[in-house]
């Protein structure tokens, strides 16, 4: 779930979508009321899949923002209204199932080590880039979770202790340099200083348009993307120094733009790091795309069902 839509679907145990259903979150209306709308989806997923409830295994959420994982508790989120509130306790009520809760880049994280690019792995780490940057870390062969259940929130890690103001109220996050909001950002900012680019052009510009027009050889949508790719692919670096992975599975709307994003953040990461490190450890793009929370819900339920 998230602060735009609602995901659902019912899936075997190999990982297949048997029945998808989607709906959206209308923060707006509040905490009880979303939670009717995410009965809502399981009750609709379950129908839609004409399987029988007693044959339901149990129930896999992935959520944003600060969690419980162990009490099933949604602490705060940035983008939904929850407060300090029991999610799995509330659905439990209506459907009596083993139910399991974790962060959305650790759904993502646990899709793609179970059933997305990070099969087989041992040491794998997930990071997306979209409005927001998140990540998560499996090691050896397990989620790596941290002391409160919230480790890997990578989003607002400091880069530069100087830089840029982001909107956690700290300065320099690498959130404020290289998600897609921080890339739209930066480009607007290009454009109101009066530069000469092709984004003048749009009525609106987000990081989309960015990536669009340095793939057409606009030089300061191509300055704003090399700025934002540089400072990523040093992060990337810090952290494959750090947990030296055998693969870094990089994900989010982002990384959709494909070849310019990867042969950036690749060739920086080459220049800051070992050779002999940097050849063993793979970038590569997310397998389950779009699909990646939902997934990643289904194999956080799959992982705690074996
Ligand atoms: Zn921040």
């Amino acid at each position: 779930m998230g602060g735009t839509k609602i995901s659902g679907a019912l899936s075997d145990l190999d990982g297949n979508l048997i029945y998808k259903h989607t709906i959206p979150t209308n923060v707006h209306e509040g905490e009880l009321s979303i939670l009717a709308r995410i009965i809502e989806v399981i009750d609709k997923v379950i129908v839609g899949s004409k399987i029988k409830i007693d044959q339901i295994m149990s129930i896999g959420i992935g959520s944003p923002g600060t969690l419980n994982v162990k009490t099933g508790v949604i602490i705060a989120a940035n983008n939904l209204p929850f407060k300090n509130f029991p999610l799995i306790e509330a659905i439990k009520q209506r459907f009596d199932l083993p139910i399991f809760l974790d962060n959305d880049a650790n759904v993502a994280t646990i899709g793609e080590h179970i059933l997305g690019a990070g099969k087989g792995t041992q040491n794998m780490l997930y990071i997306t880039v979209s409005t927001g940057i998140g990540g998560g870390a499996i090691i050896n062969g397990n989620i790596f979770r941290g002391n409160t259940d919230n480790a890997l929130g990578i989003g607002h890690t400091t880069i530069d202790i100087d830089g840029r103001k982001c909107k956690c109220g700290n300065n320099g996050c690498i959130e404020a340099y290289s998600s897609g909001t921080a890339i739209a950002k930066l480009a607007n900012e290009a454009i109101n200083r009066g530069e000469n680019t092709s984004l003048n052009n749009y009525n609106v510009v987000t990081a989309k348009e960015v990536v669009r027009e340095a793939e057409n050889g606009d030089g300061v949508a191509k300055r704003v993307l090399d700025f934002s790719l540089g400072h990523l692919g040093i992060y990337i670096a810090n952290l494959i120094k750090i947990f030296d992975p055998e693969m870094i599975v990089v994900g989010g709307g982002v990384s959709m733009a494909g070849e310019i994003i990867f042969s950036k953040i690749n060739e920086v990461i080459k220049e800051n790091c070992l050779e002999e490190i940097v050849s063993q450890c793979k970038i590569i793009p997310s397998k389950l795309g779009r699909d990646a929370g939902i997934v990643g819900a289904v194999a956080l339920a799959i992982s705690k069902s074996n």
